[in-house]
Parts: C-alpha cells; sequence; structure tokens
C-alpha cells in the first residue's frame, strides 16, 4: 500500500465509511502485483455517480453519464467510476448501453484483458481476480476476459491494445488472443484512425517497439492503417523495425525511422495525416524523412552541410541526428565512424550559427530595395535568394557593405 497516494485511500476510506464497496481498478492493480508504480490509480466503485457526488465537497463530474466522477481530494484529482457492465456493440466502437452494477465482478468482466481485470482493496489487502490476471502476469501473457472472438467482435480496438501491451511489458499473446485478430480484422477496419495512433504512438515508445511492430504486421493489423510498411519487402520492413527499436523514445524520430526507406517525404506526410498526427508532427517526420539517408552526405562540403542545416532548420538537428544514427547503427553499421564525424561537423557549424535564411541576413528587405533603387517586387525576392545563396556558399560574406557590393554585381548582371 505504500505507493497509494493517501488522497486516493482518503476517497476509498470515505465511500467504505459510507457503506459502499470500493476498489482501485485497472492498470494501477496490474502495475503494483507487478511490483512497477502505477501512473494513475482509477477507483471503481458501488455508489451511483450522484451518491460519490454528494459524499466529497469538490467534484467535477468529468463523465456522468459512463458513471466517472473526478473527486479534487486535497489538490489530486482522483477518478471514481461506478461499476459499470455494458450492452451489447453494435458498431464495434462502442456499447449501445451502459448500466450501473453493484457487484466488482461484473465491472471487471467487461474489462479487455485478464491482467487488467483485477481490483484491489487496500483498505483489507483483498485482490479481486477472478480471471487469473495475476498468474497471466506470472506467465507473461496477454488474454482476453472471455472469448477473444466475442471480446474483439465488440470492440476492435482491443486487439491493437492486446499488441500494445505486448510491447510495452514484454509480454507474449495467448494462443487463442492472437489467433483471434486476423479473424476480427473487419471489427479492427472501423475503429477511428485516432485511438489507432494513440495506441501505435504508446507501442513506438515502448522498450520492445520492434516486437511490437512485428506482431503488428504478422496479426494483419498493420496492413489496415500503415499498408507502406506491411507491404514492404519482409528485409526491408525487417530492418525498418530494428532501426526504430535502435532510436531514441521520441515519437517522432521513431516514425521517421521506421519510414525512412518505405516511404518518401509526400507519402509520410500523408501517412502522418491520416494517422491524424497534428500538422507539425507530420510535417516534421516527413522533414526528417526526406533527409534520413545521412550516409549521403559523408564527404560533403560545408556549404553543402550549411544548405542542409537550413533546410532541417537548427532546432531540428538533434532529431535528425537520432535518426539517421539508428538507421546507420542498422543498416550500415561500418558507416557509423564516418557518420558520427559528419554529425560532430553538422554540430560545430551550428554552434558557429551562420546565416542559414532571409531573416538571419546582414540586409533587410528595405535595404535590399533601396540598394537596387527598387519598390516592392518580385526581383526583391529573387535578390533575397540569391543572397541567401551567396552566404550559405561564404557566411564571412554576411556584412551589409559586402552584401551590397554582390547585389549591385548581381543586378548589373541581371540587367545585362
Ligand atoms: P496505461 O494507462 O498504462 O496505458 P491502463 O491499463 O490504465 O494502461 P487504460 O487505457 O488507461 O489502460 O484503461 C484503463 C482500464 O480500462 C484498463 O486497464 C482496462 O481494464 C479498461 N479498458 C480500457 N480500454 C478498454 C477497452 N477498449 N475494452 C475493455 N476494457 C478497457
Ligand atoms: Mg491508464
Amino acid at each position: 500500500n505504500a505507493d497509494i497516494p493517501q488522497p486516493v485511500l482518503d476517497v476509498i476510506a470515505r465511500l467504505r465509511e459510507l457503506g459502499h464497496a470500493v476498489y482501485l481498478v485497472g492498470g494501477c492493480v496490474r502495475d503494483m502485483v507487478r511490483q512497477v508504480h502505477p501512473k494513475d490509480f482509477d477507483v471503481a466503485t458501488s455508489a451511483l455517480p450522484q451518491e460519490v457526488q454528494r459524499a466529497f465537497r469538490k467534484v467535477i463530474p468529468t463523465g456522468i453519464q459512463h458513471g466517472t466522477v473526478t473527486v479534487l481530494q486535497d489538490g489530486t484529482h482522483v477518478e471514481v467510476t461506478t461499476f459499470r457492465s455494458e450492452g451489447d456493440y453494435l458498431d464495434g466502437r462502442r456499447p449501445s448501453s451502459v448500466a450501473f452494477e453493484r457487484d466488482i465482478v461484473k465491472d471487471l468482466s467487461r474489462r479487455d484483458f485478464t491482467i487488467n481485470a483485477m481490483a484491489y482493496n487496500p483498505l483489507d489487502r483483498e485482490l479481486v481476480d477472478p480471471f487469473g490476471g495475476q498468474g497471466d502476469l506470472q506467465a507473461h501473457l496477454i488474454r482476453c476476459v472471455g472469448s477473444a472472438q466475442e471480446r474483439f467482435s465488440e470492440d476492435g480496438l482491443r486487439p491493437l491494445r492486446a499488441v500494445r501491451f505486448a510491447a510495452v511489458l514484454g509480454f507474449s499473446l495467448d494462443d487463442a488472443t492472437r489467433a483471434a485478430i486476423p479473424a476480427t480484422l473487419g471489427v479492427f477496419r472501423k475503429v477511428a484512425l485516432e485511438r489507432v495512433r494513440e495506441e501505435l504512438v504508446k507501442l513506438l515508445l515502448s522498450p520492445r517497439a520492434e516486437i511490437g511492430l512485428r506482431l503488428l504486421a504478422d496479426t494483419g493489423l498493420l496492413d489496415v492503417f500503415l499498408p507502406e510498411v506491411a507491404r514492404a519487402e519482409p528485409q526491408a520492413a525487417s530492418l525498418a523495425r530494428a532501426a526504430v527499436q535502435a532510436a531514441p523514445l521520441e515519437v517522432e524520430v521513431r516514425m521517421a525511422v521506421l519510414l525512412a526507406d518505405l516511404a518518401d517525404r509526400a507519402q509520410t506526410r500523408d501517412i502522418g495525416l491520416r494517422l491524424k498526427f497534428p500538422n507539425k508532427a507530420a510535417d516534421l517526420v516527413a522533414l526528417l524523412v526526406e533527409h534520413a539517408k545521412a550516409e549521403a552526405q559523408v564527404g560533403a562540403s560545408d556549404a553543402s552541410l550549411r544548405r542542409l542545416l537550413a533546410r532541417l532548420g537548427p532546432a531540428q538537428l538533434p532529431l535528425w541526428v537520432a535518426v539517421a544514427r539508428a538507421r546507420v547503427q542498422v543498416r550500415a553499421p561500418e558507416q557509423l565512424p564516418e557518420v558520427e564525424a559528419l554529425f560532430t561537423r553538422l554540430e560545430a557549424i551550428t554552434a558557429s550559427k551562420p546565416p542559414l535564411s532571409a531573416k538571419d541576413l546582414a540586409l533587410t528587405g528595405g535595404d535590399i530595395m533601396a540598394t537596387l533603387g527598387v519598390g516592392p517586387s518580385p526581383v526583391v525576392g529573387e535578390a533575397t535568394r540569391f543572397l541567401v545563396e551567396s552566404v550559405l556558399d561564404e557566411p564571412a560574406l554576411n556584412t551589409a557593405e559586402a552584401l551590397q557590393a554582390r547585389l549591385k554585381a548581381w543586378h548589373t548582371q541581371a540587367a545585362r
């Protein structure tokens, strides 16, 4: 019980005092049994939402129709949900109805996996484990509560959650659970891609992302939302998975590593948007993919490295290095020393803060117009691009006098 925050214990004690059944449920019980510190503590109770609201001074009706009330206890938010069961799933996404229940076992039986379907009462240190969750935790198994085929047909997200938990926990799928995935892909296809992306991100950021991705491919799930990866040549897909595993735990980096050799910039952006990543993230992943092949830059001139830096934006350099390094580690480890030397050169160039874009120029737009003796016109844009290219070639040129001289020469030449 040492793990359980005092406000959570106080909420549990209060509900018990009023005569209600009350337990911790879901992920926190799984984590406590595994002796891992839980991220958050969910409370389930036989008290109806109105009763929960009346029992505490400060409450937020988070999702009353689903039975969830957030209690503000000594500055901590504690989610309290009434025991519930679910009606039939008609669309593979959500139950047609939910009913409040008096019995914890009813509540546990609607949950997805045995390891997520345990309840714990810290007041009498009672663990409720009707489906063998403890045994499956010990055996490192993800197993559906009840018939996998039925549970996956109810809610199409569950098969992906099964694979995600396998990756996060380093567990295997129980045979029947695994076998039910290909058989219920039609239901999985109906799931909103936003929810798919949330699970994919958790999988990608897990310590066993490689195994998770492999399971996604082998079960047919990947083909539904990432056919570009699922239909790649087996050898290419396997290298991509290994590279993901080698990359640091950042979602844009890992997405870029996954796609770097399987999609181009435009396809990557489309994939990102299809999976409902924010535009900014989709653009960043696409940019990283476009320039991922660092080995092509070994031996490049400083000027072309400055151009690379200008395209990436200096702030993105660490992400680019992470992507490039993970790829080379897996695909061409013998080239790693050269590529690392390249990274060092790029970092040194970045540290010297060379001019990379129009805003870094020693001349403003106004200065350029004055020098050329023109007003706002397309020639100003052309001149600016010319100057940016000039300083990318030769950063020392970035003084007002030198740029003015360059500009005049360019102008006379252009006029001829
Ligand atoms: P984590 O938050 O660490 O990813 P978790 O187990 O807390 O893991 P959540 O998605 O937060 O997972 O869900 C909380 C609990 O709700 C789960 O442990 C499970 O009991 C139940 N649950 C969540 N999603 C589903 C689902 N699609 N079908 C059935 N039960 C579910
Ligand atoms: Mg959770």
